[in-house]
């Protein structure tokens, strides 16, 4: 049998990596991680990562930017906040996954048609757009921008919806839309 392995060579880590994220909120004590395993333990999710939180934390060390921020975990990381809690170095591991993913999305290097980066991407293009958040019109983007197919297997859940007016078709707006572009670009730090 063939041992396949995938090697990367020091040279090609990016060392800045982890001042990056220390220096992103929540990122502070990245530093101080034991490796000792209580976040993976904790977490109810690991076992459908890629990468263990713990592994993340070491590969954030290590400089292994490209595989962290491409990776499956920041997205499936349900912020349940147990790692953090149980954390016996106080590392906000759950702040973290939030500032990598934040990374992935401005660095667009997001895993493709991976359905939770979609969903954060047209949530928050509608929010910047018309102040609320039409959920149709949403999971409708959704499907059609990961896996069009899928539609099909909520349809009738979507139609029972519609018929109780719980869903709407056409984009429900805020009175003064533009007040929701200001202020984002403020909490961005535009001008
Ligand atoms: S629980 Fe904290 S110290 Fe232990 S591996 Fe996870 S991040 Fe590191
Ligand atoms: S916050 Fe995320 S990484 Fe931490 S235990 Fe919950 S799912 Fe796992």
């Amino acid at each position: 049998m063939q041992i396949k392995r995938n090697i990367k060579y020091e040279s090609e880590l990016d060392k800045e990596f982890i001042k990056e994220v220390a220096s992103m909120y929540g990122g502070e004590e990245v530093y101080n991680c034991i490796q000792c395993g209580t976040c993976s333990g904790t977490c109810p999710i690991s076992l459908y990562m890629d990468y263990t939180p713990r592994r993340i934390m070491a590969m954030i060390r290590s400089g292994f930017k490209d595989e962290v921020l491409k990776s499956f975990t920041i997205w499936l990381c349900s912020s349940c906040y147990s790692c953090t809690v149980q954390c016996p170095m106080n590392i906000k591991i759950t702040d973290i996954m939030y500032a990598l993913k934040r990374m992935a999305i401005e660095e667009n290097i997001c895993p493709r048609k991976f359905p939770i980066p979609v969903l954060a991407r047209e949530f928050t293009k509608m929010v910047r757009n018309y102040g609320r958040i039409n959920e149709g019109r949403l999971t409708t983007k959704l499907f059609f921008k990961s896996n069009p197919f899928k539609i099909f297997n909520y349809s009738n859940l979507g139609m029972k919806l519609f018929k109780l007016g719980r869903i709407k078709l056409m984009p429900e707006t805020i009175k003064n839309p533009k007040e929701i572009k200001t202020l984002l670009k403020g909490l961005e730090g535009k001008k």
